[in-house]
């Protein structure tokens, strides 16, 4: 039997792992899984409860992925588990309206994940404006939607190729690349293409290059820009929405955008993505407009129990500054600790979104995330893997709390932080 130096096995991971990729590319199913970004076998994970997970050895371990951030109640949360057992004994899927969808809307329009939910979200938005030309940000992440899967942040940056084979010029034609928190690069690209930018789409909070926070006034001077030049802006809160507060960045910041991408939390762990916007502009969605959407499983009414389930219980009073407390003190842990042993490091928290670079300068945008040690990264999250706490593969994803990670919890991680710096830094 193979084992780490403390002990714990991942024979059983090994062994699934080879089983996988025999018939699926790569051995997983979403590119991240696949611990590119740091090395070794991916584990295999069997079940889940609260803040914690399980692998298919046994081995037990406090999660900060949290299934890339829809589990904000924590692993099967009764609540959730009860109403998805509850619709799916009703039946799992109609392709016809339910009531449910209705009572998760407030002028939405479901889909199934984030990916779609971006897509049509450019097609509203060249649409409705009947411009070509869209903005994005390097780093910045909207799934695997082809038009944007240039300079693309998460996994994407994890296999070191922000650009994807298989997307076409003529695809990627009308998207237009400016560094984030660049409100200049942003202004010439409308110079350059005065009449021609339907929208720019930004992850108001980045957390798919890290966690990168907006400079003061960057997305002021987004709304500013779109709202002279008439063009709309997006802001996908696929990750951030429900997360970062209840009404996501635009509550916390006070900036309203023209159309909003959801998802993740929205579905409560099963397959959901929402475009959101006021009715001037989602009525211009088939049937009553001229945009196509559709999907045959959106709306789906298991996902919309789960999702109903979700919402519900993080409308309970004290969730979301129980949820901002356990993020800062889980920052500010990492933070004291990464001082006192003298690791550059550049911390950051947001309600139930957090992130750490091992950087010795402000991270601002992709450049900088790019400089941090990623090498480092890959030897810390390891040593955390053995001492039982699952943090995200890579360094360019942000970490997730829920409302299941207790004080005993971050506590643990931040001793296990301890034991695995003093690990590393005696071996360096
Ligand atoms: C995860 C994510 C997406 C993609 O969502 P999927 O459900 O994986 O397609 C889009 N945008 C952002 C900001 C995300 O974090």
């Amino acid at each position: 039997m193979r084992e780490n130096r403390l002990g714990m096995s991942l024979d059983r991971s090994r062994s699934a792992f080879e089983r996988a990729k025999r018939v699926i590319p790569g051995g997983v199913n979403s590119t991240v899984r696949a611990f590119k970004g740091v090395g070794g076998t991916p584990v295999f994970f069997a079940s889940g409860s609260g803040c914690r997970v399980r692998d298919i050895d046994g081995n037990d371990y406090i999660d900060y992925v949290m299934s890339w951030g829809p589990l904000i109640l924590g692993h099967a949360y009764p609540a959730v588990i009860d109403a998805v057992r509850a619709a799916a004994g009703r039946g799992t899927s109609f392709g016809a309206p339910t009531e449910a969808e209705t009572e998760l809307a407030q002028k939405v329009r479901f889909c199934s994940s984030g990916a779609e939910a971006t897509s049509a979200a450019l097609r509203l938005a060249r649409g409705y404006t009947g411009r070509e030309k869209i903005v994005k940000f390097a780093g910045c992440y909207h799934g695997g939607n082809d038009a944007l899967l240039v300079s693309a942040g998460s996994s994407a940056l994890t296999i070191g190729k922000p650009d994807s084979a298989g997307v076409t010029r003529g695809t990627v034609a009308d998207t237009l690349v400016v560094p984030y928190n660049d409100l200049d690069a942003v202004g010439a690209a409308f110079d350059a293409h005065p009449d021609d930018i339907a929208a720019i789409i930004v992850e108001p909070y980045a957390g798919n290059m890290g966690f990168v926070l907006p400079r003061p006034g960057f997305l002021a001077g987004l709304r500013e820009l779109t709202r002279r030049r008439g063009a709309l802006l997006i802001f996908d809160e696929v990750m951030t929405g429900f997360r970062v507060a209840p009404g996501g960045v635009q509550e916390r910041e006070g900036i309203l955008p023209d159309i909003t991408t959801l998802g993740k939390i929205l579905g409560g762990g099963l397959p959901v993505g929402a475009i959101a916007g006021p009715a001037e502009i989602l009525d211009h969605f088939t049937p009553d407009g001229d945009v196509f959407q559709a999907g045959t499983l959106s709306g789906n009414p298991i996902a919309m129990a789960a999702g109903i389930a979700t919402l519900r219980s993080l409308r309970e009073p004290g969730v979301y500054p129980r949820l901002s407390a356990m993020g800062e003190r889980l920052a500010e842990g990492l933070d004291d600790l990464f001082e006192r042993y003298e690791v550059p490091h550049q911390t950051n928290a947001r309600g139930a979104m957090v992130g750490f670079f091992f950087a010795r300068d402000p991270v601002v945008d992709l450049d900088s995330a790019k400089r941090s040690d990623t090498a480092f990264y890959a030897r810390f999250f390891h040593a955390m893997l053995e001492r039982g706490v699952y943090l995200a593969p890579s360094q360019f994803e942000a970490g997730f709390v829920s409302l299941a990670h207790d004080h005993a919890a971050i506590d643990a991680t931040i001793d296990a932080a301890e034991s695995a710096l003093q690990a590393l830094l005696a071996t360096a």
